[in-house]
């Protein structure tokens, strides 16, 4: 596993120059961008890991993921998709002529308009502080906290998402003030993690919402199971066709360089590469897990998978 992991970082290391970092949030453009590390947590909770793997950075869009299992623990799957779609928009993730032009409701809880909807919800369900706790135990990294800078940074560049919230309040899918729904949006996005804490987030989809070393359940197995075929087919914003053929597992991307990828019943696999591509997915990041797809066949259609 090591010598793989090796391999992949040190191929794709030399893709870090084609992308940028997301320098529309002022922070994340100062990050290095030939950081890349990436971490796997397999079933028995061992760690693998190579490179940039302990550096914290903001979780941005993975963060979706738990305010998306968190809505459906709390409010239910007909209520949480009441008023967000699980369509893949086909749009950018920061999009709002779909939502303007041809929906009432956003396309799926994975862009930023249908985030946005879910935090607003979730503001009047649980508080953030909550969130914090739940996500360290999801990520089974108690070191997680609020990246304060990040968070000021992202509100003080608000101007789009604000734009997106206004038109889903015009469209009556707020349920909190714009001002509350963003607050609790960018600050579940300003979360520090790991490419460690995104693989133990991952083991625990894996197995399918239980917690590995404690064997409690933290999710139920139909949260679950929604939560990772809405990674499958939006997880990976406009790209998620493709890299759905290419690498096949549940996986989603941040602007801050994170993938968090799902290897169901087998591992959890965390990746930081800041050097976006166009889409807004990390580009060696991606080329990190075309290579661990193809060498320990994780494909999720791939046949004769050998036992771990
Ligand atoms: N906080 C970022 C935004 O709302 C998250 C976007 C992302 O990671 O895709 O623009």
């Amino acid at each position: 596993m090591n010598e793989i992991l090796k391999h992949a970082v040190e191929e794709a290391r030399k893709m870090t120059h084609l992308g940028k970092t997301a320098s529309y949030i002022p922070e994340l453009g100062r990050v290095n961008k030939e950081y890349l590390g990436v971490c796997v947590c397999t079933g028995d909770g061992q760690y693998y890991q190579y490179g940039n793997a302990d550096i914290r950075f903001t979780i941005q869009s993975i963060s979706k993921v738990i305010s998306l299992a968190v809505a459906l623990e709390r409010c239910g799957f007909d209520k949480t998709f009441d008023r967000v779609g699980m369509e893949p928009s086909g749009d950018s993730f920061d999009s709002l002529v779909k939502l303007d032009l041809t929906s009432d409701y956003p396309s799926n809880p994975m862009i930023n308009s249908g985030a946005i909807a879910v935090a607003s919800h979730l503001a009047s369900e649980v508080s953030f502080e909550r969130m914090l706790q739940f996500t360290r135990l999801l990520c089974m990294d108690e070191a997680i906290e609020l990246n304060e800078r990040a968070y000021h940074s992202e509100m003080g560049h608000i101007s789009r998402n604000k734009a997106i919230a206004y038109l889903l309040e015009s469209k009556g899918i707020l349920e909190n003030t714009v001002e509350e729904s963003l607050k609790f949006y960018v600050r579940m996005c300003s979360l520090n993690v790991t490419a460690a804490s995104l693989a133990g987030f991952g083991l625990v989809l894996a197995s399918d919402g239980i917690h590995p070393v404690t064997g409690k359940r933290l999710l139920h197995s139909r949260v679950v199971q929604t939560v990772k075929t809405i990674m499958l087919t939006c997880g990976m914003y406009d790209g998620s066709g493709k890299f759905a053929v290419e690498v096949g597992v549940p996986s989603k991307s941040g602007v801050g360089g994170g993938i968090l990828s799902v290897v169901d019943k087998r591992m959890g696999i965390g990746i930081f590469g800041p050097s976006l591509d166009e889409k807004g997915n990390s580009i060696a990041g991606q080329q990190v897990l075309r290579e661990l797809s193809a060498k320990m066949k994780l494909h999720m259609f791939a046949d004769n998978v050998p036992e771990f």
